[in-house]
């Protein structure tokens, strides 16, 4: 029982409890879940209704492959690209590394060691959702500009991309020190491609998934695969016909025609052209 003029929930067993609304309820509330995190408790309401999609027929023309990466969070098979967060995490991360050292110093159990406690859990919290944030507006964005996207299948993702390092290798040329926690980026890229899947879904568009086997190793314009198509970190260069791109680039392209979209535009115009035709 969700009372939203008046800002009150009725949960089992606590009875009505005031909260803030963040959005009104759409549907039938079908579901509610409780949970604590670190500066508050949250409330979600599981709701059912029935929706229909934006766009009927998605416009392969649109279509855009990605390929995830280290240093670009991704790049599109049209060369735009987006930058990972790292950089702009970095003011937080040094007040974390900060207070941590503090931490060191201060007397155990003290109550000023639990108000530093409270205190880095909190930016803690403030960075996952900064990246939360982050994930919701990239995939919005592309799913507003784009009905097919192409993806790599990342259960089957394997050494073929351990030039750039993956996720189960990180490969050899990769320092280090890219600041990047493998496991966050692990999970960040799963959790986008959810994100891409089911907003797509509401759109009406389509999300293709292709095995990721040499996808930074193929020339785009000649097709020959070679490791040594990728001795550099960033930049590809065949070295059978020269060509010479952005590494994800070029990757993003191997992406996009790994979807078979050629023959599925045939079919599309095919489909069209029939329409016209007179019954
Ligand atoms: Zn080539």
């Amino acid at each position: 029982k969700a009372d939203e003029d008046n800002g009150r929930i009725f949960l089992p067993k606590i009875g009505y409890i005031r909260y803030r609304n963040s959005r009104k309820i759409e549907g039938i509330p079908k579901n509610v879940t409780v949970r604590e995190e670190a500066d508050g408790w949250y409330v979600s309401i599981q709701c059912e209704f029935e929706l229909k999609p934006e766009i009927s027929i998605p416009d392969i023309d649109t279509a855009v492959g990605i390929d995830m990466g280290v240093k670009r969070f991704l790049t599109l098979s049209d060369g735009n690209f987006i930058n990972n967060l790292e950089e702009k995490l970095k003011p937080l991360e040094n007040k974390i590394a900060l207070l941590q050292r503090r931490i060191k110093h201060k007397v155990k159990g003290s109550n000023n060691i639990k108000k530093a406690y409270l205190k880095l859990t909190l930016l803690h919290k403030r960075k996952a959702d900064i990246r939360n944030n982050f994930l919701h507006q990239v995939s919005t964005l592309l799913v507003k500009n784009h009905d097919v996207i192409v993806i790599e299948d990342l259960k089957v993702r394997n050494m073929s991309k351990s030039a750039k390092g993956s996720i189960a290798n990180p490969g050899t040329k990769v320092k280090a020190k890219s600041g990047l926690n493998r496991s966050i980026l692990n999970e960040a890229w799963h959790k986008f491609f959810t994100y891409l899947e089911y907003k797509l879904k509401l759109k009406g568009g389509i999300l293709i998934k292709v095995n990721p086997k040499h996808t930074s190793q193929t020339c785009i314009k000649c097709g020959h695969i070679s490791k040594d198509n990728r001795k550099e970190q960033e930049i590809f260069r065949c070295v059978k016909c020269g060509y010479e791109a952005h590494a994800d680039h070029n990757a993003a392209h191997n992406i996009l025609r790994r979807a078979g979209l050629a023959r599925m535009a045939c079919q599309a115009n095919l489909i069209r052209g029939r329409q016209q035709e007179p019954a």
